[in-house]
């Protein structure tokens, strides 16, 4: 399958370069030159077909040769080692739980894909790569999660010291061994200022194999797309069926509509927004609008420029109202979603976490006046925003163990100045 570049300046690449490059030199994003409805069989199968087989069609359909279906197949099971269950919350509401992996996010998904693709390219090749990532907290441990452990690669995750919580800390720099972690003396925009030079410095990047692993990789979005199959298998009935997507740089959203494309009849998206609502504004005033983002309690969603957007405007060619004829918008306070937070847990026993609750009330304003199933996506575990979660409902949450089990353990970083003379030394002392 041959890749092109959303900006449409630079030459079309295979698989391999679209997930090794992550971003094309004209600063556009890679996306798949065709993408196939699956047969109506499979659509009509579903109910009676499992995660791993599901996952396997979809991603042969964007990797074609690239990667054989033995090899294919493996990649996949180590992927989805856990399940994604739709959870009855009330009537015809579902929740999707997406928070079953090893850190408790549904970024687990994408970045233990992304890892295993990179692996079986690099293992190929007989050389290692290096992963280089900035992170302001759950990024940077999904991605060192996804990829420890796996030969042919090591990972360097920069964060800002003193700006993530404890326990993502924790999660960053208890993991050992492929995993390096530097804690920066400055923020989260230095740390991404020095990966980005490392990019742009030819000869470190060609000496390292330097790749990267953030959200618009191509690799992160299409396990992605599994989850809106499997979604459908376990709630469909008769009836049409509407997903809501808590949204921040609308990856997962964007994997939905890659799903739709290759023929999953969802009748409706629902694009649910903290107040950073770019995209519900533009579905209701036709203005993409980007501007700094503001900090809220669903904080994974903070963002003021959605990465996806290019993606979604491709898909719909640039025009707005095609935007809206498979998705609506809605935008929720911090207010709002405690509300919601305690009105769900009180009323139906099922506990929210700040971004499912935005899922959650942006499904439910639009199945006011419809007749139809719908599935919120309950993107991080609620232990996960514990302090928030706990103060809103008042009640104390069971750390899954998972979770707990780094709190014991013993940080371990390099700590270093916001200086690029000193990250090239720690990859010449880390990298041999
Ligand atoms: C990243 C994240 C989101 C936003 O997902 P996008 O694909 O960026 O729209 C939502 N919830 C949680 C918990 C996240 O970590």
């Amino acid at each position: 399958m041959k890749y092109y570049s959303t900006n449409k300046s630079v030459p079309e690449v295979s698989y391999e370069e679209a997930i090794v490059k992550g971003l094309p030199e004209d600063n556009g994003l890679f996306m798949p030159e065709r993408i196939e409805a699956l047969p109506q069989s499979f659509i009509d199968e579903l109910k009676d077909s499992n995660l791993q087989e599901i996952g396997y069609k979809v991603a042969s359909r964007f990797i074609e040769d690239e990667i054989p279906e033995e090899d294919l197949r493996q990649i996949i099971s180590e992927t989805l080692t856990f399940d994604i269950p739709a959870v009855h919350v009330e009537g015809d509401v579902y929740s999707l739980e997406l928070f079953h992996g090893p850190t408790l996010a549904f970024k687990d998904v994408g970045a233990r894909f992304l890892a295993r693709c990179l692996r079986y390219f690099s293992s190929k090749k007989a050389r290692k790569a290096t992963i280089l990532v900035a992170t302001s907290g759950d990024t940077g441990s999904a991605v060192a999660h996804g990829f420890l452990g796996l030969e042919n690669i090591n990972v360097v995750i920069l964060y800002p010291k003193g700006k993530v919580s404890d326990i993502q800390e924790k999660q960053l720099t208890t993991l050992g061994q492929n995993i390096t972690a530097l804690e920066v003396n400055g923020t989260f925009d230095d740390c991404q200022a020095l990966v980005k030079k490392s990019f742009l410095d030819k000869p470190v990047k060609a000496k390292y194999h330097l790749t990267s692993a953030n959200s618009i990789n191509m690799a992160r979005l299409i396990p992605q797309s599994f989850y809106y199959f499997w979604a459908y298998a376990q709630v469909k009935d008769d009836r049409p069926i509407y997903i809501s997507v808590p949204s921040g740089n609308y990856g997962n959203l964007t994997a939905g509509l890659l799903a739709q494309k290759m023929g999953l009849p969802i009748d409706r998206y629902i694009a649910s927004a903290n107040a950073n609502d770019i995209v519900p504004a533009y579905l209701s005033n036709g203005i993409f609008d980007p501007r700094a983002s503001v900090q809220t309690i669903s904080n994974a969603m903070d963002v003021g420029n959605p990465s996806n957007f290019a993606r979604m405007l491709d898909l719909f060619k640039d025009d707005v109202n095609a935007f809206r004829d498979h998705i609506s918008g809605y935008s929720y306070t911090d207010e709002e979603t405690r509300i919601c937070m305690q009105e769900v847990y009180n009323k139906h026993g099922y506990m929210l976490d700040p971004h499912g609750a935005i899922g959650y009330l942006g499904l439910k304003e639009y199945m006011k006046d419809k007749d139809g199933v719908g599935v919120f996506f309950e993107t991080a575990h609620p232990a996960k925003f514990g302090d928030v979660v706990e103060e809103t409902i008042n009640t104390k949450i069971d750390i899954p163990a998972r979770l707990k089990e780094y709190v014991d353990k013993t940080k371990v970083s390099i700590e270093m100045e916001n200086s690029y003379e000193e990250l090239l030394g720690i990859f010449r002392e880390v990298l041999k």
